[in-house]
């Protein structure tokens, strides 16, 4: 009996060593990801700001529609298309947002001022706080 208890216990370890293994290989993909799958070309980001806190980001050579939930209920939605960005819609009483238009660089944002929203495009070689210092 003890001797299938010992058995059992390398069993249990080499499972172990496999689901390390596992785990390291993919983290080590997901690493690997982050640095050399991310869109390639130019790098510029679609940053959508919500009162100062970074919600989320868009590669800007990524067409798409992408709706902003905030925490409020309120939802917007972001247009990115042929490197330029809009707010196709949004729940907010002024729609100065809509009216702004397409922007094509980060020269100046998009601002939802009701919802304390910024939406503005972010190159990728500079990083943003390298230029606020
Ligand atoms: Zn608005």
């Amino acid at each position: 009996m003890r001797k299938t208890d010992a058995k059992d216990k390398t069993d249990k370890k080499r499972a172990l060593l496999a689901a390390g293994l596992l785990a390291a290989l993919f983290l080590a993909s997901c690493i690997w990801i982050i640095f050399f799958g991310a869109p390639a070309s130019g790098g510029a980001l679609v940053c959508v700001y919500h009162e100062g806190t970074l919600l989320a980001s868009y590669p800007l050579e990524e067409d798409g529609i992408n709706p902003v939930e905030l925490e409020d209920g309120a939802v917007k939605v972001i247009e990115i298309k042929d490197g330029g960005v809009r707010m196709l819609e949004a729940d907010c009483d002024n729609q100065v947002c809509v009216q702004t238009g397409i922007i094509r660089s980060g020269a100046y944002p998009i601002v939802c001022l009701p919802h304390g929203l910024v939406v503005q495009i972010e190159e990728g070689d500079r990083a943003p706080d390298a230029m606020a210092r």
